[in-house]
């Protein structure tokens, strides 16, 4: 063969396997490893996440990226918030014994398990109230199954989620790392918790919310963007955080790590409790205050 077409030939080979390599990498929905050092002892630690996800506003991290930074692991006092009985003017969801507060997504009764003052996640699908709050203070306790099972996402996974389209995950982030705007207490793909105050596996937690729904006008303009605020066992690790828009891979109509966006709805809000792969979560005693923001302005 004539030198030309041997350079020819290795030009074409040579797109063609950079032709193949793009297209593998656009295909290719898996892992992406972390290179980041979060070993204890400075070892390389692999942390599962994605880096062919769109840029979160900023433009310093993708959604559900492992090198995003793992918030400091903080130990919370003992006991704050377990067990708070509700205020006068709180309304109890649950008091351990029945889901009459509770529906399933077509509206019929809820069906998880009702045992020893607690429900458990045991259907492939979530709960939700009944009711419905703007602007609420809402109380919850959960107990990560015990002894733990699976890793990242699979490690007890749960989910506070609003209006079935924000969430705030519920996720076993006891000596166990995910990508951290997926761990627990993470405005989920969009903000990692402040820092990481989980109790271990069988213990009760709690998360005490204060959310605002977004607002908008009769043209369907965003006027306001949600607003949360989370305590995780008693420490702040959400201090008015705004949210982008709807949380992906929920029911708010964002795909699994597509970029998120608001759709308009009214400010009124159901609390659902999600069933991720039917992990085996525990909740009891949730409560929840109306702000009447609204009227009091
Ligand atoms: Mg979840």
């Amino acid at each position: 063969m004539k030198p030309k077409y041997v350079k020819q030939n290795l030009v074409c080979l040579a797109g063609r396997l950079a032709f193949i390599g793009a297209l593998v990498m656009a295909l290719t929905p898996t892992y992406a490893q972390s290179n980041a050092t979060n070993g204890a002892g400075g070892q390389k630690e692999k942390i599962e996440g994605f880096k062919n996800t769109p840029m979160l506003p900023g433009g310093k991290w993708h959604m559900h990226d492992p090198d995003r930074p793992q918030p400091p692991v903080v130990t919370p006092g003992a006991g704050f918030s377990v067990g708070a009985a509700p205020p006068s003017d709180a309304e109890l969801l649950f008091d351990g014994k029945d889901l009459s507060k509770w529906q399933n997504e077509n509206g019929g009764d809820a069906s998880w398990k009702v045992q020893d003052g607690y429900m458990i996640v045991s259907r492939a699908n979530g709960i939700r109230t009944r009711g419905k709050w703007a602007d609420f203070q809402l109380h919850v306790e959960f107990a990560e199954p015990s002894p733990a099972t699976g890793a990242g996402q699979g490690r007890g996974n749960s989910g506070i989620l609003i209006n079935n389209m924000y969430e705030v995950q519920v996720l076993d982030s006891y000596n166990a790392k995910t990508y951290s705007d997926g761990q627990a207490g993470a405005v989920y793909g969009q903000m990692p918790p402040l820092v990481n105050p989980a109790k271990p596996p069988g213990e009760w937690q709690t998360y005490d919310i204060i959310w605002e729904s977004p607002r908008w006008n009769d043209k369907n303009e965003l006027l306001q963007k949600a607003t949360i605020t989370v305590l995780f066992n008693g420490v702040v690790i959400q201090h008015k955080t705004e949210l982008i828009g709807s949380t992906d891979g929920i029911g708010g109509g964002v795909a699994w790590r597509a970029q998120s966006f608001y759709k308009p709805h009214a400010p009124e809000v159901f609390v659902e409790l999600q069933s991720h792969n039917s992990n085996p979560v525990r909740f009891r005693n949730i409560w929840i205050r109306d702000l009447n923001i609204a009227e009091r302005q």
